[in-house]
């Protein structure tokens, strides 16, 4: 080899060891391949067996058929076709190199080369030149290398591609796991993990389904205006296999425990059908989604069982409903004042959506703290739902219980929370939070006081929030 291939070779190594987005990768290639030889084009052609269509690899994947002519596309699916078995179409014919390097030389319009793997075609090369270049063998046998090292760039590219979004995908099952240690509440689980399907598999729109009462409930998003996809779950039977509608572009995929359906992701293409590809990615993260949910179901049985939230060591919901009826059969029949107070975190979503969950649970278990603090022993605090604390003031009248909210709702304000203490992400932030209030009277139930308090707790919120409103 003379000093020109070898240098077009080692262009080309330096090229193909950099890390480059798929245009900028092909560019280059055309580049460094014009300082060997007087090039028109240089495109690279992936076969997709879904739609059993070309597409170029350099614009996004797009499907040749939406962007050429039949004339223009006509001669690459030939070569696509003739090329299996042989080394090259040379202007339309395809081409085995021989054994032998002879001096011959001719002319050329058009060489295609193949892309394999594992000995298969999966792609072609396609180079086009100046008005008749001129070649010789030797540059054929170059163009061999040139093409083999291609093809192993583009097998990596796409192994990489696809590893890649399965170790991301692994992570954020890992940080979902973590929540669950410290939340039972599969309403709060189901979301995080639809958001998180939904960034994963971008070109489809994802639906989570729960059975819930042996009947399928939508739980993200929040509605579905397709009847399909709602149709597409009549069509589930016991043996836990996904279905997909005629079309191919509705495909559900039933979540389910050791014995039973538990749910269903079912995945909406909007153009395309969905892939073989599509599909393996989205049986797997099925799997992993209802490992995940299965495991808060088990963990909220037994929590149902305890009597304190594990996250902020308050009553939890179940036993403070216990508390509750006590309480108001107490206050009847001794006639002793009641007060009902609700508290909610002012913009806590904001919390998790900026810091991160694990600062939002550092948040509650820190704002359960101070209520705590001021608090007397013979009153009942609770962690009602994710970010909202009730409490059960016993022998209090409303003026009083108003003075206990508005310390309290003033501590909230000025205690700086310390988020990833001891980490170097350690940061102080503040909160505030909103309160509703609302005294017992002699006819209501415990249910319809709380429901006082919360609606209380809404005109603080729409006016203003960090206040204290009184029913
Ligand atoms: P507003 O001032 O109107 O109350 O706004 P907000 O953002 O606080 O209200 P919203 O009810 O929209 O958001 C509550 C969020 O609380 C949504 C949910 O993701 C989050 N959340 C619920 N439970 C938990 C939990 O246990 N831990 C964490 N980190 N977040 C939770
Ligand atoms: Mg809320
Ligand atoms: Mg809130």
């Amino acid at each position: 080899m003379e000093n020109k291939e070898l240098y077009f070779l080692n262009k080309t190594a330096d090229i193909l060891i950099k890390e480059l987005d798929a245009y900028d990768l092909v560019q280059e290639l055309k580049d460094v391949l014009s300082t060997y030889i007087e090039l028109e084009d240089l495109n690279v052609y992936v076969f997709d067996p879904n739609t059993s269509t070309l597409r170029n690899y350099a614009q996004n994947w797009c499907v040749i058929d939406e962007v050429m002519a039949v004339d223009v596309k006509e001669p690459i699916y030939n070569a696509y076709n003739d090329i299996h078995g042989n080394d090259f179409v040379i202007n339309s014919k395809a081409f085995k190199l021989p054994h032998t390097i002879s001096d011959v030389s001719f002319k050329i319009n058009s060489l295609y080369m193949p892309i394999v793997k594992n000995g298969m075609v999966f792609g072609i090369i396609e180079l086009k030149f100046v008005d008749q270049a001129s070649v010789n063998m030797e540059f054929l046998y170059l163009m061999k290398i040139f093409g083999a090292q291609i093809s192993l760039k583009l097998q990596n590219i796409v192994l990489n591609e696809q590893s890649q979004i399965n170790v991301e995908f692994h992570d954020s099952m890992k940080n979902i796991a973590k929540i669950i240690e410290t939340q039972y509440e599969i309403n709060y689980i189901v979301p995080l993990i639809g958001e998180m399907l939904d960034r994963f598999i971008s070109d489809h729109l994802i639906y989570v389904f729960l059975k819930q009462n042996d009947e399928f409930s939508l739980v993200w998003p929040k509605a579905c205006n397709d009847e399909r996809v709602f149709d597409s779950l009549k069509e589930l039977d016991s043996d836990y296999n996904y279905i997909l509608t005629n079309d191919d572009k509705i495909g559900a995929f039933p979540l389910f425990s050791d014995d039973e359906i538990t749910g269903c992701i079912v995945a909406r293409s909007m153009i395309e059908k969905l892939s073989k590809r599509d599909i393996d990615y989205l049986e797997q993260l099925t799997r992993q989604a209802a490992a995940t949910i299965n495991r808060a179901n088990s963990y909220s049985t037994i929590l149902q069982y305890a009597t304190l939230d594990a996250l902020t060591n308050l009553n939890n919901r179940r036993q403070f409903e216990t508390r509750l009826s006590q309480e108001i059969a107490i206050t009847k029949r001794q006639n002793n004042p009641l007060c009902a107070m609700m508290i909610d975190i002012d913009y806590f979503k904001k919390v998790n959506d900026t810091y991160g969950h694990a600062a939002g649970d550092e948040v509650l278990r820190t704002v359960a703290g101070i209520i705590k603090e001021h608090l007397r022993e013979s009153d009942i605090p609770a962690r009602y739902g994710g970010e909202e604390f009730a409490v059960l003031i016993p022998f209090t009248q409303i003026a009083e219980a108003q003075k206990v909210g508005e310390r309290l709702r003033k501590a909230v304000e000025e205690r700086p929370i310390t988020i990833y203490a001891d980490t170097e992400n350690s940061k102080e932030i503040n909160i505030t939070i909103s309160m509703g209030l609302a005294e017992y009277n002699k006819e209501e139930t415990g249910e319809a006081l709380f429901e006082r308090a919360d609606k209380a707790l809404y005109e603080a919120k729409k006016n203003g929030r960090n206040q204290v409103r009184l029913a």
